[in-house]
């Protein structure tokens, strides 16, 4: 069994497969990186609430019976045959797992790659460096396409400037416009869009719906929007466009970019081969928790599979995100993708206790996946 990815999706698919089998399986899982990030960590290294080292969690670390973790970058797939090449040889799987996530197509937006991300460790990184010396003027949170990982996500990162700005005194002096191609903050989410939409308006943060940035002149400090409107900025915070990796597309598998699968199964058109994840083209968002769920769902399959039968697990699309809302508070959005005939939502309100649970929610992955 081969695993490329080890994210959210193939930490907890390797997970699940060496808790059942032990030694009695053979799953290599492959990762070009050293080290898991949760996407999350990303705001809280922008915002300077952690450092970049307290929220690596080294693949050394993944030590599951069964499973031996390469760090290979995986250059090629043959959905056919199943042979995966990297960079430093080939894989034969009887099943293969595509878990590799969502990539960032840079080039698609001139200027972007000069002016500034926040969704990579390293983009976040240097927001991290440059929000500190930031002394007030107009900032841009400037989405570049959709989908999106974590549509929350950027909503999270204006209103968390709110408010750094407001406790460095710099808040009167600073304008913060969110720019997003949706309706409204999180389309999924009607109620959790409302509050964050109310959120917005108390604190004077400006919501462009209906727009993406096509542009950034970093030069002469403008974001172009894709109807031609010029925002002038200070500083730009931009969410890049998704694409699968180049190794995915080159497969043939995609379809507008990602990898469509049978939602219930998350089987791909080819025998054997499953995408979960951000990589695949699923009826639920781009998010860890789902890809987890997707992990899971793929994993209680393939042991039906191995153990000689029964039906795929049918994957239920449920997941709750949290939403960092500022004022030290986290809301929660809990969604039902595919359960019933429509996807179904509840919201709970910013709240001391849900901060309490999205920590728990990452100390029990990180207990889970790495031992500590
Ligand atoms: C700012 C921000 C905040 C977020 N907040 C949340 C949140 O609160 N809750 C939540 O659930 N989700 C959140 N997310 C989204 C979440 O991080 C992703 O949706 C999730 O990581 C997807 O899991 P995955 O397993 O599909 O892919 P990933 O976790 O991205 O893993 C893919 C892996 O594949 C590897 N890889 C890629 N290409 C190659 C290659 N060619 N060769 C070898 N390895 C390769 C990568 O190194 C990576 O480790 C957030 C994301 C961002 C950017």
């Amino acid at each position: 069994m081969v695993i490329l990815g080890a994210g959210f999706g193939g930490l907890e698919l390797a997970t699940v497969l060496s808790m059942e089998f032990s030694e009695g399986i053979d799953v290599t899982l492959i990762d070009r990186n050293d080290a898991f990030v949760f996407g999350y960590s990303k705001l809280d290294v922008m915002f300077n609430r952690a450092s970049l080292a307290s929220v690596r969690m080294p693949y050394r670390d993944f030590v599951k019976p069964g499973v031996t973790l390469v760090r290979q970058t995986v250059t090629g797939i043959d959905p056919e045959t199943r042979r995966v090449t990297t960079d430093s040889g080939t894989h034969d799987a009887d099943f293969l797992v595509i878990a590799l996530g969502a990539d960032y197509d840079l080039g698609a937006t001139p200027g972007l790659a000069e002016a500034g991300e926040f969704y990579s460790v390293a983009g976040a990184a240097r927001a991290g460096e440059l929000l500190p010396e930031f002394r007030g003027g107009r900032v841009i949170v400037g989405v570049c396409g959709s989908p999106i990982k974590c549509p929350p996500a950027p909503s999270e990162a204006a209103l968390l400037l709110h408010d750094s700005f407001s406790r460095r005194g710099i808040r009167s002096s600073s304008e913060i416009s969110f720019v997003i191609p949706f309706d409204t903050p999180v389309p999924p989410a009607p109620d959790a869009s409302r509050a964050l939409l109310a959120a917005f308006a108390e604190r004077d943060i400006r919501f462009v719906p209906r727009r993406q940035v096509g542009s950034v002149d970093p030069d002469h400090r403008v974001a172009v929007l894709d109807d031609g409107t010029e925002m002038p900025y200070d500083l730009f915070l931009g969410v890049p466009k998704h694409r699968a990796p180049e190794a995915v597309t080159a497969t043939g598998l995609t379809r507008d970019g990602f990898v469509p699968v049978d939602p219930a199964t998350l089987e791909t058109a080819a025998p054997g081969v499953y995408a979960i994840g951000d990589v695949a083209a699923a009826v639920v968002p781009k998010a860890g928790v789902f890809a987890e769920g997707q992990g899971r769902a793929v994993g209680a399959s393939l042991i039906a599979a191995l153990r000689g039968g029964g039906a795929p697990h049918r994957y239920e699309g449920r997941g709750t995100c949290y939403v960092e809302f500022g004022g030290d508070r986290v809301a929660g959005v809990d969604v039902d993708f595919l359960s019933g005939p429509a996807p179904a939502g509840s919201f709970r309100g910013p709240s001391l206790a849900l901060v309490a649970e999205k920590q728990h929610f990452g100390a029990s992955r990180r207990a889970r996946w790495f031992g500590r």
